[in-house]
């Protein structure tokens, strides 16, 4: 298989722009210029079909894909990403979208008589040693630290190493389990190295005003939080003080020590938010890398056989520089009575109280504030001294990549592990 037949297949992998030859619109043509209509048509079908229900196999893509020309193929991939990027709650719709296309591409490799090269080209193009297994039918051979990269988020059992065929520095794997390994290479390449493209003003507003009826379907395509683990929806708008300064701070692409790194994953986990909405907190801070940052949420929340970690008490906290008591916007103050608040637990839950008592009441104002807490009430305080656990892993993350409009430009091998 050819380079060109392989991105033309997989218009999101490095080099695909050399498909464009001569054709090099601006960002503003593709937006505009009616003879891009095409194209946008396209990406416009692509976005809803990631984010919607997977794609089955071969056949089942959408017509408008396989008529395609392969530089209106990549050309569509672009404006697919000014969509995701412009979208609301871009964070959670890209990561959403990087599923998506993942899948797709998963469904592409396994569709019955997918040449072995095409598994093996496009394993290269995302800098993976992977080769096609001798004197086997469609088993692979993944070199050890290819595997050990690819399998680094996947937590599963069936991707332990010790589980697997290992000989000589080679890893045999069956052609269903290639796939599923090479879908969380598509996935990790484009949450590290893709998504999220950063446009500028100007232009997110012309593809804001263009594009609004898609950016709703979008908008329901990839929903807010999961219930709470509190028995109501979720209320960030209720979050302690210090969970919502760590949260800005990440969002506006600020560096968070370790200890409210954890601390923010171990509280998010607490109040019942489901790890991808985690993972989506840390999508601004500097290096952020989604596999890493998964990796270590996801240690976060299984901790204890499921029960997670909890998140360190205020007086570690505020040992840690991390309080930000001053902030406290509840009325009367939360935070400056210990005995009520001991860990950022308790701050959530007392405001949130009353809407778990009113549960069967419609989804709250959010600007509402669930009333004060009665005087010492501590009764569901986390135990004493179940602060940051000296084993707690890490939330190290990187920067949100910034990828060139040019999706064949990217950074070398190994970015999944770099911290
Ligand atoms: S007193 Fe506790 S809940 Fe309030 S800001 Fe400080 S650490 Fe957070």
């Amino acid at each position: 298989m050819t380079d060109a037949a392989l991105v033309a297949r997989y218009p999101f992998l490095p080099g695909s722009s050399d498909l464009l030859g001569d054709l090099r619109p601006s960002l503003q043509d593709l937006v505009s210029d009616p003879g891009y209509e095409p194209v946008r048509h396209l990406a416009r079908e692509e976005v809803i079909a990631a984010l919607g229900a997977k794609r089955g196999p071969e056949g089942s893509a959408p017509s408008t894909f396989d008529a395609a020309r392969p530089e209106e193929r990549v050309l569509s991939f672009l404006y697919s990403r000014m969509l995701v990027a412009v979208a609301p709650s871009s964070q959670r719709v890209a990561r959403r979208w990087c599923e998506g296309v993942a899948s797709s591409a998963a469904s592409q490799l396994g569709r019955p008589g997918a040449p072995p090269e095409e598994w093996t080209g496009l394993a290269s193009s995302l800098d993976l040693e992977v080769i096609a297994a001798e004197g086997t039918s469609g088993h692979l051979s993944i070199a050890l630290p290819s595997y050990c990269r690819l399998s680094s988020s996947l937590r599963e059992d069936r991707f332990r190493l010790a589980r697997q065929d290992l000989r000589r520095g080679w890893v045999d794997v069956a052609p269903a389990l290639g796939v599923e390994l090479l879908e969380e290479a598509v996935r990790a390449y484009l949450s590290d190295e893709v998504a999220l493209l950063r446009l500028d003003p100007e232009l997110q507003s012309g593809i804001k005003e263009r594009e609004g009826e898609l950016l709703s379907r979008v908008s329901a395509l990839a929903p807010a939080y999961t219930p709470g683990g509190f028995g109501q929806v979720l209320r960030p708008d209720l979050f302690p003080p210090c969970m919502k300064q760590i949260r800005s701070s990440l969002d506006h692409g600020q560096n968070v020590p370790h200890a409210g790194r954890f601390a923010l994953a171990s509280f998010m986990n607490k109040v019942g938010v489901e790890v991808d909405a985690i993972v989506d907190a840390y999508r601004g801070a500097p290096n952020f890398k989604e596999g890493l940052t998964r990796y270590q949420v996801t240690q976060i929340a299984h901790h204890d056989g499921g029960e997670g970690y909890t998140p360190p008490d205020c007086a570690t906290m505020a040992s840690n520089g991390i309080c930000a008591k001053q902030l406290d916007e509840a009325r009367p103050q939360l935070c400056a009575d210990p005995a009520r608040v001991r860990n950022p637990l308790n701050y959530y839950r007392t405001r949130t109280r009353s809407l778990v008592r009113s549960s069967s009441s419609p989804s709250p104002s959010p600007t509402s504030d669930a009333g004060a807490p009665k005087q010492g009430d501590a009764s569901e305080a986390p135990k004493a001294g179940t602060g940051e656990p000296n084993a707690a892993p890490s939330t190290s993350t990187g920067p949100a990549s910034t990828p060139s409009p040019d999706p064949a430009r990217r950074t070398p091998a190994g970015a999944h592990r770099t911290a």
